[in-house]
């Protein structure tokens, strides 16, 4: 095998964002070729209207509860971060290509992680807190998030110029793939002395891990909200909550930014949907401290091992609840101005009717 390639393909139906399919040798499990596809339109501003009204936790996802969504999710982590930065004061056309490009790394590195025998890990991006999580001198340095593994949305913020997305593998990675890599030590005693000293690492919170069977993405799903996807750093509801906030703020300028003499109102009504949707992904990661349960999966007499469970403190639940009230049950929760609700209207494509 001379050449492994990243391939780009353009699908009317495509199946996936990005997969790294490889092949082994079947006597040793030595990978022997290995490619990453990543399909176009996962990387423009194109809209996958089924994906708008995707509620979480449908069909679509728990049918492919074993394969990789990160690519539809960096489609829509993608849309946002365009919206935003078309409708914010302060960003140019050369941010908008630098989250592209950070996001095919981002996503390269993701199916590479798979190729190499990596799960997801939704845990990493517990690493930073609000205020480090936009400075790009330490993210560039250690990632966004302590895996590349998580699926996580653009990190963009009104003022902020950090990363939108990991461009490095992160510490879990690293880590996981000392442990699968390295040659094991001829003498038995040695190795087991090696790999014992590689595990007890597990404690470090840098190291936390949770993969799809732990994940709290749908409904009735999981119970440690830590574990979850398109949460991002150890303040999952601030984070949430700035991501609303910013959301409510774009609302006001979206005609301004969206009407174009002589178009139709097609593009409004995306980028409306497109916030409506980061508004509710943003809602849902805030429900799952509700009730949550943080989960350790430490083994017996681990140094730095919290128990296996451990409720969510009462007055984090009731934070939960308190901005779940402001931002989605108070009856000026979404009170857009009247002005924009009656424009959104779609043009009629085929037989696709009013909406
Ligand atoms: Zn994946």
């Amino acid at each position: 095998i001379r050449y492994n390639v990243l391939r780009w393909t353009s699908s009317p139906n495509p199946p996936f964002g990005g997969y790294g399919p490889s092949f082994v040798n079947p006597r040793t499990g030595q990978i022997l070729g290995a490619d990453i596809m990543l399909e176009y339109v996962y990387f423009t501003n194109r809209v996958k209207y089924e994906q708008l009204f995707d509620v979480k936790g449908a069909s679509g996802l728990l049918a492919n509860k074993y394969s990789c969504q990160a690519g539809a999710y960096l489609h829509q982590a993608n849309l946002f971060g365009i919206t935003a930065m078309n409708t914010l004061d302060g960003f140019d056309q050369l941010e908008q290509r630098r989250m592209i490009y950070e996001g095919l790394v981002k996503l390269t590195l993701h199916e590479i992680g798979h190729t190499l025998g990596l799960t997801h890990n939704f845990y990493a991006s517990q690493l930073h807190n609000l205020k480090v999580i936009h400075e790009r001198n330490t993210t560039e340095v250690i990632g966004l998030t302590a895996s590349v593994m998580d699926y996580v949305g653009a990190n963009v913020k009104p003022g902020h110029h950090g990363q939108f997305y990991s461009t490095i593998p992160g510490a879990y990675d690293k880590w996981v793939i000392q442990f699968g890599y390295t040659p094991s030590l001829h003498d038995l005693i040695n190795e087991e002395e090696r790999v014992k000293k590689l595990l007890s690492r597990s404690t470090q919170p840098k190291l936390g891990y949770g993969n799809d069977a732990d994940d709290m993405r749908s409904p009735g799903k999981g119970i440690d909200p830590r574990v979850m996807i398109y949460d991002m750093t150890n303040d999952p509801m601030g984070y949430a909550q700035e991501r609303m906030e910013m959301v409510k703020t774009l609302y006001k300028n979206l005609r301004q930014k969206y009407e174009r003499e002589d178009q139709s109102y097609h593009a409004l009504a995306d980028a409306f949907y497109i916030l409506n949707r980061e508004y509710s992904t943003a809602a849902g990661v805030i429900s799952r401290y509700i009730g949550g349960i943080y989960m350790d999966r430490s083994m017996v007499g681990q140094e730095g091992r919290e128990v296996p469970f451990r409720p969510v403190p009462e007055d984090q639940q009731r934070w939960a609840m308190t901005l779940l009230n402001k931002y989605i049950f108070s009856p000026d929760a979404f009170s857009v101005s009247e002005d924009l609700y009656i424009y959104l209207q779609w043009e009629r494509r085929g037989f696709s009717g009013t909406k």
